[in-house]
């Protein structure tokens, strides 16, 4: 992969590596990439010629949008950037979110109107929030790491370790914006003093302070130890953990890779979204399968993709993936990824839909009377006997 092998590649590399370092509790940190607000890399995408294949046929629009291309919004302490409906039209049930926090630079504490789940790329981070029943969750998140915050439930995200943290949001709603969250200090910079008085039963001059706007991502001193932050509420901690261990999951292992899921049966806080961590092998590929219940919504980890959506009409359209790249698949609609590249693919499929769900190919027909998917297909019934008849994700099984 000589010409292919941009630095974007190399340096995406670095980072997942970070991440199952960290993950297994090393304190290696490889990843120079997320250190930087992110420059663009101009041309790195565009190198490669790409020829579809015969079988492609009609023209799906975009299935592919890059964070690379997505405006980076920075303060003084970190940045932000964003792929919603208004980059990517066909996402329409999820957007997403890719942020940095550095050591001490705080998310400040907000809330929005959709779901919030994430995957923490790298470094570590502290959360919180408070539900509507006045019981807190506190938790400190590493790479590989997922939270979960129900629309509405306020919360906030502080970078910690020597370096801060990188992690992917992801809404149940194409049409969120990070830009327009309910922030605290925006509220009470719009809120007549005498009322915030009134609220808190205090003079109104204690409020002479607070920021005449918000801080969305700023610096603030590093949290207490865990157990003291929590021992600050006698309230009880919310009855389901916003926080998941995605990568202590055991995975559905095959020769081709391995897929994790994290939906409302395990990640029991996660109601209303759900996803998969999937690892395709060099030569590997996510089999042919389409989801009955929602929209996939990708993010591509490291590796290199390629994945054909079958639109129904004898549509079909091919489209290639790197690191930092978002794809699409409306429901429904049949799809592969394939590894194209010489190391192992990481990505995430993500779902606006609390109960993950997958219907393959090929346990589809292996569990069909073999004589009529035989008239179907001209296929040898000796050959359809063979075909595993329990789920595969990845082949080779
Ligand atoms: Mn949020
Ligand atoms: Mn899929």
């Amino acid at each position: 992969m000589s010409e292919g092998a941009s630095r974007r590649d190399v340096l995406a590399t670095a980072g997942i590596g970070a991440l199952f370092a960290a993950a297994a509790g090393s304190q290696s940190q490889a990843a120079d990439y997320e250190r930087a607000a992110p420059a663009g890399a101009p041309g790195a995408n565009k190198s490669v010629e790409f020829y579809p294949p015969a079988t492609d046929h009609g023209n799906l629009g975009a299935l592919r949008f890059s964070f690379e291309d997505a405006y980076t919004r920075r303060t003084e302490a970190g940045w932000a950037r964003e792929v919603t409906i208004r980059q990517f039209p066909i996402a329409k049930t999820v957007a997403g979110v890719n942020m940095r926090l550095p050591k001490g630079a705080v998310r400040e504490l907000h809330w929005h109107k959709q779901a919030e789940w994430a995957f923490m790329l790298s470094g570590k981070a502290r959360i919180t929030a408070v539900d509507q029943e006045a019981r807190t969750f506190i938790d400190d998140v590493e790479a590989g790491d997922l939270w979960f915050f129900p629309g509405g439930i306020p919360h906030s995200i502080q970078g910690l370790g020597d370096d801060g943290c990188e992690f992917l949001l992801a809404f149940d709603d194409g049409a969120f914006s990070e830009d327009s969250t309910f922030l605290i200090t925006d509220w009470l910079a719009h809120t007549p003093r005498d009322v915030l008085a009134k609220n808190f039963g205090v003079d109104a001059s204690v409020f002479d302070h607070i920021p005449p706007h918000e801080l969305y991502i700023f610096n603030a001193p590093l949290p207490k130890p865990l157990a003291a932050e929590r021992a600050e509420s006698s309230r009880p901690d919310v009855p389901n953990s916003f926080s998941f261990k995605f990568m202590q999951q055991p995975p559905i292992k095959t020769r081709g890779g391995s897929v994790r899921i994290a939906d409302r049966n395990n990640f029991k806080a996660s109601q209303t979204m759900s996803a998969a961590f999937v690892e395709v092998n060099p030569g590997g590929m996510r089999e042919l399968h389409w989801h009955p219940l929602a929209d996939e919504w990708q993010y591509y980890i490291s590796g290199r993709a390629r994945m054909t959506v079958f639109a129904s009409r004898g549509e079909a359209n091919t489209v290639d993936f790197r690191p930092r790249d978002v794809g699409y698949v409306p429901r429904a609609m049949g799809h592969y990824i394939e590894n194209i590249g010489d190391e192992p693919l990481r990505f995430l499929e993500i779902f606006a839909n609390g109960q993950y769900s997958d219907v393959s190919l090929s346990s589809w027909i292996a569990n069909t009377p073999h004589t009529l998917v035989a008239a179907h297909l001209g296929l040898d019934a000796a050959m359809l006997a063979r075909i595993p008849q329990t789920k595969t994700p990845v082949v080779p099984v």
